[in-house]
């Protein structure tokens, strides 16, 4: 893409933080100069019989039309009738997997400053089928799906990211002496791909073993790909290794091009509304839906501008450490302040 034609990319502001943060997005890209112009939706108040959720299919056609964009969270109300947002999206667009890189910010101290790792969790089946019901009364299934068709996908992604990416390591995190039949699949088939990308250190580490890892050294780790509830787990805990969940974003990555960048939290509601959010995360994750672009320029632009700005320590928001300032507020300082020039 030329970097003066303006693409048209569909942003979901979501629930809680999320319209907060997405404002401060909207507003730095806007001072950096980033040539997107913007599809807003909104989450609906009614169930779209069509989507069987309050995500409209007008929503969903967006993204696949535009083929990129930004999503805010969605919050889901815990054991509640109707089907989570975030699923619908997964599902309808096919968003198969998703990419969190995790990474030390330069001048923001946490116990460790060399976490360079990317999770890569198989987004579409899993824990995360949405298949249960009740048996008996008091007796209640979930299904776990693991198929041949998604491992092989979201490992094939893995491997090509590393490839790409100069990344030298991929590991497969599972369960498989316990959940033999799925996680097992799930390994054969890292395994197969294993062998195109003789190039690539292939390894496979038991997730409860891994979670030690992580926080004793993660620099063991490089590229992780995983079946879709580990990699829920384990990139929350990479999030709480660099300092949290203000930080990290996201991109999931769907079959036919379509890219849904997204900050890997959710929508705050003990925050939201009170000007505290960190817009951080999904600053970042529109960072990254920059880099698919191809908009490199603004994108390194962007990225420089956060780096700086929270290593100079003068501006921070309280997950931070700076109880006193907050947040959004950051998105509207002057230029200077976020190094844009
Ligand atoms: P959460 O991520 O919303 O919040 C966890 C903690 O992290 C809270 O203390 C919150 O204040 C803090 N936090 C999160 N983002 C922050 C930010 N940008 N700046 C500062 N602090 C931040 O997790 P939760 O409370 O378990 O979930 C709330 C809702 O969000 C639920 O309905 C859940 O289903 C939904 N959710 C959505 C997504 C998504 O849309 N991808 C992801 C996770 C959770």
């Amino acid at each position: 893409c030329s970097s003066t034609t303006p693409i048209t990319a569909t942003l979901f502001p979501g629930d809680g933080i999320g319209p907060e943060i997405a404002e401060s997005v909207k507003k730095v890209f806007t001072t950096a100069g980033v040539p997107i112009e913007w599809e807003e939706h909104y989450v609906g108040t009614e169930i779209d019989p069509r989507t069987q959720s309050f995500l409209t299919w007008e929503s969903l056609e967006s993204v696949r039309r535009n083929k990129v964009g930004l999503k805010g969270p969605m919050a889901t109300p815990i054991g509640k009738g109707h089907r989570s947002l975030n699923l619908t999206l997964r599902k309808e667009l096919n968003l198969y997997a998703n990419v969190r890189p995790c990474y030390s910010l330069p001048g923001y101290k946490t116990r460790y400053d060399d976490v360079d790792l990317i999770t890569i969790r198989e987004n579409t089946e899993g824990e995360y089928s949405g298949l249960e019901h009740q048996v008996v009364r008091g007796v209640v299934e979930s299904l776990k799906i693991i198929t041949r068709q998604a491992s092989l996908r979201v490992a094939e992604y893995a491997f090509l990211y590393a490839k790409t990416h100069g990344r030298e390591r991929v590991s497969a995190i599972h369960k498989a002496n316990i959940m033999q039949k799925t996680d097992g699949l799930f390994l054969k088939c890292c395994r197969e791909v294993a062998e195109k990308y003789p190039e690539i250190t292939y390894e496979e580490v038991v997730i409860d073993n891994c979670c030690m890892m992580l926080v004793k050294n993660p620099a063991l780790f490089d590229v992780l790909v995983m079946p879709n509830l580990y990699g829920d787990i384990i990139s929350d805990l990479c999030a709480g290794l660099v300092g949290g969940l203000g930080l990290t974003p996201s991109c999931n990555i769907g079959e036919d091009g379509v890219a849904l960048a997204e900050a890997v939290h959710g929508s705050a509601p003990d925050i939201a509304g009170k000007n505290l959010a960190n817009p951080t995360a999904l600053l970042l994750s529109g960072v990254m839906m920059l880099r698919h672009l191809k908009l490199n320029e603004q994108a390194e632009q962007i990225h420089s501008a956060i780096i700086n700005t929270i290593a100079e320590g003068k501006y921070r928001t309280a997950d931070l450490g700076d109880a006193s300032l907050s947040s959004t507020k950051l998105a509207s300082k002057p230029i200077p302040d976020l190094n844009l020039n």
